[in-house]
């Protein structure tokens, strides 16, 4: 018997890492619906949704990989990307298995379209997890490379214990979530990057392969994302920051930039970063070129003549692009190479050394010195009484599962 020791009910009759969860309803015609998310899948006994980690059994829906990731690593808080939330400082990564969404440009594809547990080789308790990062001097944790959307009760346990140690949580999303399924998500998380993939349905549903009513049941692939950035914005006290992923001909006119902008200006307000980054073929998107640096530096000019204050470029050489400026005076507030932060003009409290302005987001002390490092992590193997189940470390695991 397995010494994981989950905080939730276990399915009944389930492994250790099959736990119930509340988010179901029966339908008249035997099946049940999983109300996760707005693909909304109707389950027979013994099938699994989409996201091939929650599963019918018996009368609910179950999530089956409570307890197990495909890896773990430290990385600094940078490669979120979080520009305004605890610069400079590491965070301990970590992901499952599955995804709600099947993007066609997917970087992470072994891990978010994985129909076998395999890739599951870790194994955390979420106090394991929270220590584990403490020791290592993280100030916070991260939940990447697919989604925590589909495995949020895990999520969820995993932050709280992480808040328990004094660290924070943040969520690495494409926010395709529906409503009480996402208030129940963030009720833990003290900070979110949603993927705001681009700007027209057509793409969520044609590229992104998100359901589309009626099939889903629910509201279309951009409106649930847009949806669920409004909630974190105007509902909940989330840092929220935003990534585009640019793909050449696919989401990158000006137009459709521009629109996008002037949604986030007037429905979520001036500043909330927002991240253009970079695309690189893989896989079933290996027939489209890389994003250019002067196609992020013109997304970039779009969003800031649109009023956006904190505009950055990511997945390239740009320093430019990578630079916070104060708002008021203009002053370069944190100048980054890359990851790592060459010059730091933040008061403790996040105030401009410069004007005294207060600059959006979460700052408490000095800016941590963590740099661009990538460090791969074993947790204790958690029963000592069998083989530990690992693989080998996710050295060369890219960021979350959408963006190189
Ligand atoms: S989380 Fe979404 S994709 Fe997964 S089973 Fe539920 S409705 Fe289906």
């Amino acid at each position: 018997m397995a010494a994981l020791t989950p905080s939730r009910p276990l399915a009944e009759g389930a492994d250790a890492f099959t736990v119930g969860t509340r988010f179901h309803r029966a339908l008249g015609d035997g099946r049940i619906e999983c109300t996760v998310c707005p693909r909304a899948c109707r389950l027979r006994e013994g099938q699994r949704g989409l996201c091939f980690v929650r599963a019918r059994r018996g009368d609910e829906v179950v999530l089956t990989s409570y307890g197990r990731s495909s890896g773990f690593c430290v990385d600094p808080v940078e490669k979120k990307p979080l520009a305004h939330f605890l610069p400079g400082t590491p965070v301990l990564s970590f992901g499952t298995a599955g995804c709600n969404l099947a993007c066609r440009f997917c970087q992470n594809w072994d891990i978010s379209k994985s129909r076998e547990t395999d890739t599951l080789t870790s194994e955390a308790e979420p106090e394991t997890l929270a220590t584990t990062a403490k020791r290592l001097g993280c100030k916070s944790i991260a939940f990447t490379y697919n989604d925590p959307t589909v495995f949020l009760e895990y999520a969820a346990d995993c932050a709280d214990a992480a808040r328990d140690a004094g660290l924070k949580a943040v969520a690495v999303s494409a926010g395709y979530i529906r409503p009480e399924a996402r208030r129940e998500l963030y009720a833990h998380m003290d900070a979110a990057n949603i993927d705001l993939k681009a700007f027209t349905e057509e793409f969520y549903r044609t590229i992104a392969f998100a359901a589309s009513p009626p099939a889903s049941r629910q509201s279309a692939g951009l409106r649930t994302v847009l949806d669920t950035l409004e909630y974190l914005v105007h509902e909940t006290d989330v840092w929220t920051e935003i990534t585009t992923l640019l793909i050449p001909g696919r989401n990158d006119s000006d137009a459709e930039i521009a629109a996008e902008c002037a949604w986030i200006h007037e429905h979520l307000g001036p500043d909330v970063p927002l991240h253009f980054t970079a695309f690189h073929p893989d896989f079933k998107m290996r027939d489209v070129p890389p994003t250019p640096v002067a196609t992020l530096r013109r997304a970039r000019a779009i969003a800031r003549d649109t009023g956006l204050r904190y505009v950055y470029t990511g997945n390239a050489h740009d320093p430019e692009g990578q630079t916070t400026t104060c708002a008021d005076c203009g002053e370069a507030l944190i100048v980054r190479d890359r990851y790592r932060i060459v010059r730091y003009a933040v008061s403790d409290n996040g105030h401009c050394s410069g004007c005294g302005a207060a600059v959006p987001g979460i700052f408490d002390g000095p800016p941590g010195d963590w740099g661009p490092k990538r460090q791969p992590i074993r947790l204790p193997d958690p029963s000592h009484k069998r083989a530990p189940a690992q693989g080998p470390p996710p050295a060369h695991r890219p960021e979350p599962s959408h963006r190189p």
